[in-house]
């Protein structure tokens, strides 16, 4: 049976990260980086209570992924989903959190939250076992990879015919290269396991295209990259394989300080 899908970034960016998905009326939270309240306010803004989330997916233990993970689940008693490494890291910090909210997930092994199959998938970041997500019910499918130094085979293949995609468009290399960032930290998100650039998220985009319909370009980050700068690298991607945009294709930036316009698909 066909189920209404609903996505939504709420805020996305080395900032805070949080987006909403719904299928029916299965709705989950991925990460939970801003404080509870700027959360609470955000879900409230497109019509969400967070006591009706079916949980809380959790790709990695960085500050800016959980911020707001230990308030938000201890007031709405909400499950938290993450993997056993994640938990290692971020679970000591969470000392609010009840046994039975600690729920545990392996990589590549697939599971069901209401009527929603998740499927966590490894991805190439410096945190303790850091996931993307591919969310999928009623023959409609939500990817997730942000924060992943490059797109491997295993990305691509995941990611690979998603209604809607949330993958990072983290710096332009050369604002990187010329900015104001210590050397050790330019070399940490440059790196393998750091953040995509624009340039090889354009790469991953034009691999991706012909399966695509809606691509959000996330985790921007504000000292080393523009919105103009990561939308037109994806763009030249999509041109250069001829997908029209706004028909074959709908390409948005996912912002750090506002919700993005929502996506809703019957
Ligand atoms: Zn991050
Ligand atoms: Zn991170």
């Amino acid at each position: 049976m066909p189920l209404q899908l609903r996505f939504c970034s709420l805020f996305s960016g080395s900032s805070g990260n949080a987006s909403f998905v719904s299928f029916g009326e299965t709705a989950l939270l991925i990460d939970a980086g801003l404080p509870a309240k700027t959360l609470t306010a955000a879900l409230d803004a497109i019509g969400v209570s967070p006591s009706d989330l079916s949980g809380i997916l959790i790709t990695h233990e960085h500050s800016d992924h959980v911020r707001g993970l230990e308030t938000l689940a201890k007031r709405y008693r909400l499950d938290v989903f993450a993997s056993e490494g994640t938990w290692d890291a971020m679970g000591p910090r969470f000392p609010g959190l009840l046994p039975r909210q600690r729920r545990e997930f392996r990589p590549e092994e697939d599971f069901y939250i209401g009527q929603v199959n998740v499927l966590p998938f490894e991805i190439p970041h410096d945190a303790a076992q850091p996931v993307g997500f591919c969310l999928e019910a009623g023959g409609k499918k939500v990817s997730f990879a942000t924060d992943l130094g490059h797109t491997s085979r295993e990305v691509i293949d995941r990611a690979a015919n998603s209604d809607v995609l949330l993958l990072e468009a983290n710096h332009d290399v050369e604002m990187l290269k010329a900015g104001p960032y210590p050397a050790m930290l330019k070399r940490r998100i440059l790196g393998n396991r750091g953040h995509l650039s624009n340039e090889a998220c354009a790469l991953a985009l034009q691999k991706l295209l012909p399966g695509l319909k809606y691509v959000f370009l996330g985790h921007l980050s504000r000292e080393n990259n523009a919105p103009e700068l990561a939308y037109a690298a994806a763009e030249g991607a999509a041109l250069r394989l001829g997908a029209r945009i706004g028909s074959d294709i709908f390409l948005s930036v996912a912002y750090p300080n506002r919700t993005a316009e929502p996506v809703v698909l019957a």
